[in-house]
This record gives structure tokens, C-alpha cells and sequence, in this order.
């Protein structure tokens, strides 16, 4: 079992043991934090390895920026005399890493030679911790910045540029070197899918920017670092792989389930049909071969219970709500014409330790809904009706008398208890009578 799995680019960490991992060789990610089971492909062989968690990373694919002029990325030579034009045009926020290279590489030029000028145009510049000094560095060292508007900058030949500012059009001559264009790495696609996380619409491993867990995925215990996160990062890559790894030595030391009450799955009523693995945004669900069902995995969920209200066979639910619910096995019915009025005028905990449901009429019960309340057999159901003159339906504790008589019937011919059924009518004053009753029915003497 290694502390982590790099699925590209492999950091040393000496307090985790780590493994690398060709992502173009994964086959398949089971499991779930703490305890995840990678197939990967290692000379013709398949291979199996266990691993607390995952780090996808990557680089980033750099296109030319700019019109097509060469880039400033590292492997850039810059000439060591001569001007230097800087181009930096991204509308929005640009990657911090291309702003931080952008910065050092303009620093250094201007630095290097005391005969050249600099200027570094840009769109949109991102200020952080250490961005702040190489800028302020970059200005005294004589650097010359211009914040441009899109289309006010025209580049028509190599080496020759204009700017237009408030009416005035400045010419420029010097080498252009323009912040390359960011792009997803092609192993990302296929990461997504194995390790069944909800790419950006780039194809990020991430939908939205993090900034304040900058590496986190959908999917607890996988990360997504450097090239494989969506490159709109606050912070550099360090202060990710730093966050990264503290926050995987951590779930070593502790690692603990995120929500208190777990979701489970009744092998009996799943029919394995997927959809709760297909929804669950956590991929925290996972199919039991033993079980021949789904399972849900505690660690990895977050209790969204996306999974329980899509399930079409009611088979997930939260492990111990079912119980309580059904704990005291006495459920009261109450006609809303009297036992409903009566209630709203006793104390709020009259009720404790019942299961109860409101009914518009004693004539309105219904046989299978009476069966449906006895499912289990400690179950036993208390009607509380209307006296016999009393009922707004003329009829309906005449009825309703009628249908508890023919399933206490039933009942006792198949063997499943005696009496677990009672009508009573509540007899003025209502109130008097309720409270009286349900002390009866609690203490089974009804
Ligand atoms: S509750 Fe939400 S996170 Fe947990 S298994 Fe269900 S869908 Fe997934
Ligand atoms: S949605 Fe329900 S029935 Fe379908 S696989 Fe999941 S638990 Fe089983």
C-alpha cells in the first residue's frame, strides 16, 4: 500500500511513500480514500497496486501565444542585446504561473543588459505573494509596463508594434515574446473517465476553480496538480504541492468519514441498475460483486443523498432512520375532524414515541394503507375517530369500525397477531378522552 499514486509527474516527499504511474497505462481505479486499487499497464504485465491517494500531474500543453510570435516559456532563448517587447494577452486573470515567468524573464532581460529596452504589455496582471516584489523589481530594474485594451495593440510585422492609447499611437521596434496559450494535456480525457471525475469544459480535472483547497477533485482523495488543474490558480505551483501533500499526510494520520450517518444499500431490493453510480457526484458508490449489488462507500461520501432520491428501487437509505422511525411501533391515525382539533390543543409531547398520520375521514381508510403500516410485527395502528353522531360523513366510523374488523380478521387467519388494529371514537370532551387513550395505547392496554 503506498501513501500515494502519481499519475504523471512523481514528487519526493520523504514521510510518504510514493509510486509513479504512466496515466497512458492506467486501466482502472477502484475504491475509494484510504483505499483505492489502481490496474496499470507496466511492461506488457498488468499490474495491481493499493495507494491512500492519487495525484494527477501534469504539464500543461503551450501553444503560441499572440499572433503566432515565440513564447517566453522557459526553453526560450532570449538575445542577449536588443529590445524586448513582453506580451501578455489574457483578458481575464492570466495563469499565475505564466504571469510569475512572464515577470522574471522581463527582470532578467532587463537586468542583463543596461543598453536594451524592456516593455511588457498586458491585458490583465495577477498580483501574489512574491509576483508583488519581481514586479516592483522589474519597474526599477526599468522594465516599462503598459495595460492595454483588447484591439488597441497591433503587432502588423516581426519586431515592429503600435500601440494606441487615449488618441496617441506609440511605434515600437524590439524582439516579441508572448505568453503562451494554456491547453489540457491529452491524458487528461481518459483520466476523467477512469477515475470518474466531472471534468471543466477545457478539460480540467476540476469544474471549477478551488482557492481555498486548491488541488481538491470531486472525488476524496484525488488530486489534481499543476497541469491537470484548471490553470486559473491563485497560488504557484509549490504552494499546490505543498497544500497537496500536507493534506495527504493528514488523511494518513486521521482519516475519518465526512458525514456522521452512513447511506447503505439493501442487496435485496437493488436490481444493479447503475443510475445511483452514475449520479452519485462523489463517485462514492460502487458495485459489490459478492453482494451482486451496489455499495455505498462511507469514506468517500459526502451525504448529498443525491443517490437515495434517484434510486428507482428505494433500495439506499440512511443506515438507522428507518428504525427509529419504526422504533415504538405504534402509529396513530387521526381523523381530521375531531382527534386532529383535540391534539392541536394538548401538549406538543403527546405525541412522543407514535408515528402519526392524519386521515380526512375514518370512511377514507384504505385496507392495503392499514397493511402497509404493519409491516413489521410489532407494529399496531390506533385510529381516533369521531363519536358515532358526530361524523361530518354521517358514516364514517360506521365504515371505518367495519374495515379494522376485517383486517384484525385477516390478520389473526394468517397468523400475524390478534388486535393490532383499534378504532375508538373520541367522546366530548375530545381532548380528555385522547390524552386518556393514548396513555392506554402506549402502556398496551388498548
Ligand atoms: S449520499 Fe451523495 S455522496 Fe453519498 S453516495 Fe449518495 S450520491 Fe454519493
Ligand atoms: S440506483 Fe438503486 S437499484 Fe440502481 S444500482 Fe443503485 S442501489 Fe441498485
Amino acid at each position: 500500500m503506498y501513501d500515494v499514486i502519481f499519475l504523471g509527474n512523481q514528487l519526493k516527499e520523504p514521510s510518504l511513500t510514493t509510486l509513479q504511474v504512466d496515466p497512458e497505462a492506467l486501466l482502472s481505479c477502484r475504491g475509494r480514500v484510504g483505499d483505492f486499487s489502481l490496474r496499470y499497464r507496466d511492461n506488457g504485465q498488468v499490474r495491481e497496486e493499493k495507494t491512500l491517494a492519487l495525484v494527477a500531474n501534469l504539464d500543461y500543453e503551450h501553444e503560441a501565444g499572440l499572433a503566432g510570435f515565440p513564447t517566453f516559456i522557459e526553453d526560450t532563448q532570449i538575445p542577449e542585446e536588443g529590445n524586448l517587447i513582453f506580451i501578455q494577452d489574457y483578458g481575464q486573470l492570466a495563469p499565475a504561473h505564466i504571469n510569475r515567468m512572464g515577470l522574471e524573464k522581463a527582470l532578467a532581460a532587463a537586468k542583463g543588459s543596461s543598453s536594451r529596452q524592456v516593455y511588457y504589455f498586458y491585458r490583465s496582471l495577477r498580483f501574489t505573494e512574491g509576483t508583488d516584489d519581481i514586479y516592483e523589481e522589474a519597474r526599477q530594474a526599468g522594465v516599462a509596463f503598459f495595460r492595454y485594451e483588447e484591439g488597441k495593440l497591433k503587432v502588423e510585422e516581426p519586431g515592429h508594434l503600435t500601440y494606441n492609447r487615449g488618441g496617441t499611437s506609440m511605434e515600437l521596434e524590439g524582439q516579441v515574446l508572448t505568453a503562451p496559450l494554456l491547453s489540457p494535456s491529452p491524458h487528461l480525457e481518459k483520466l476523467a473517465r477512469i477515475l470518474r471525475l466531472n471534468p471543466s469544459e477545457e478539460g480540467y480535472l476540476q469544474e471549477e476553480n478551488v482557492y481555498l483547497a486548491p488541488t481538491l477533485t470531486g472525488r476524496r482523495g484525488v488530486y489534481a496538480l499543476g497541469g491537470a488543474r484548471n490553470p486559473n490558480s491563485l497560488g504557484g505551483f509549490e504552494e499546490e504541492a505543498c497544500y497537496t501533500l500536507e493534506e495527504i499526510a493528514a488523511l494518513k494520520n486521521d482519516l475519518q468519514p465526512l458525514v456522521e450517518d452512513e447511506r447503505e444499500v439493501d442487496d435485496k431490493k437493488c436490481i444493479l441498475c447503475y443510475t445511483c453510480y452514475r449520479v452519485c457526484p462523489h463517485a462514492a458508490l460502487e458495485e459489490n460483486e459478492e453482494q451482486d449489488a451496489m455499495e455505498v462507500l462511507q469514506e468517500a461520501c459526502w451525504g448529498c443523498n443525491g443517490c437515495i432520491s434517484h434510486c428507482p428501487a428505494v433500495a439506499i437509505s440512511i443506515v438507522g432512520e428507518e428504525e427509529e422511525e419504526k422504533k415504538p411501533g405504534l402509529q396513530v391515525l387521526m381523523c381530521e375532524n375531531s382527534a386532529v382539533t383535540a391534539r392541536k390543543k394538548l401538549p406538543q409531547n403527546i405525541m412522543d414515541g407514535f408515528i402519526s398520520r392524519e386521515i380526512s375521514c375514518a370512511c377514507s381508510l384504505k385496507k392495503e394503507d392499514i397493511y402497509a403500516y404493519l409491516e413489521d410485527p410489532a407494529d399496531r395502528v390506533l385510529i381516533l375517530g369521531c363519536f358515532e353522531e358526530s361524523c361530518k360523513h354521517l358514516e364514517g366510523e360506521q365504515r371505518g369500525q367495519r374495515i379494522v374488523d376485517e383486517v384484525n380478521e385477516t390478520l389473526k387467519s394468517l397468523d400475524l397477531g390478534e388486535e393490532r388494529v383499534r378504532f375508538e371514537r373520541l367522546s366530548p370532551p375530545m381532548e380528555a378522552d385522547m390524552k386518556k387513550l393514548l396513555g392506554r395505547w402506549r402502556e398496551g392496554q388498548l
